[in-house]
């Protein structure tokens, strides 16, 4: 088993300054070390009847994208706006200034479906939540939703209130 923390590189000052920026593509240079995250971020749901892969834009692509295929199940992606050819549903959250919001296809969840949210990092949260509430308004249920990484110093958790989270590595500082 490895260390993933250590295959994690921080970025400082980037997008912009007071950034700390987790990059992951360290980690997914190495075949076993994704292989592993993969596995592990799906361990605390392999029990819980999950019928389908949601993945948030966009680096809940690679880890869900594994996901699916590794455990033989269907992948659905949320995407940020305007990229979804057919009909979506969309849902805002707040950025630091202004807002952002992502969608879904309308078709991509059945009602009744159980389905596990993927995404590498969750920091404020609003991207999770809005993820969760786009399932909810399908008449999906959210089994749970798992992260490789929670900055946890930034409490985004707290959006994610009442739902089943998991993560493997914790920031608790900046
Ligand atoms: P949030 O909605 O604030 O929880 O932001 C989560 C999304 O933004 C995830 O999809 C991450 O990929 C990205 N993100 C936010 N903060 C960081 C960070 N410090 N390093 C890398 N990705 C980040």
């Amino acid at each position: 088993m490895k260390d993933l923390e250590l295959l994690i590189r921080n970025v400082q000052d980037f997008p912009k300054e007071g950034i700390g920026f987790k990059d992951i593509t360290t980690l997914l240079k190495d075949a076993d070390a994704f292989r592993q995250a993969t596995k592990q971020m799906y361990e605390p749901y392999k029990d819980a009847g999950v019928q389908k892969i949601a993945g948030i834009d966009s680096r809940g692509f690679i880890f869900g994208g594994a996901m699916a295929y590794e455990y033989g199940l269907p992948f659905v992606p949320f995407r940020k706006p305007g990229k979804l050819p057919a009909e979506t549903i969309s849902e805002s959250y707040a950025l630091e200034y202004g807002e952002d919001s992502i969608e879904i296809h309308v078709d991509a969840i059945e009602k009744g479906e159980k389905v596990l949210v993927v995404d590498d990092l969750l920091a404020t949260g609003g991207t999770a939540a809005a993820a969760c509430k786009l399932i909810d308004r399908l008449g999906g249920i959210v089994v749970g939703v798992s992260f490789l990484i929670e900055l946890s110093f930034i409490s985004g958790r707290k959006k994610l209130d009442g739902r089943n989270i998991s993560v493997l590595i914790d920031y608790d500082s900046e």
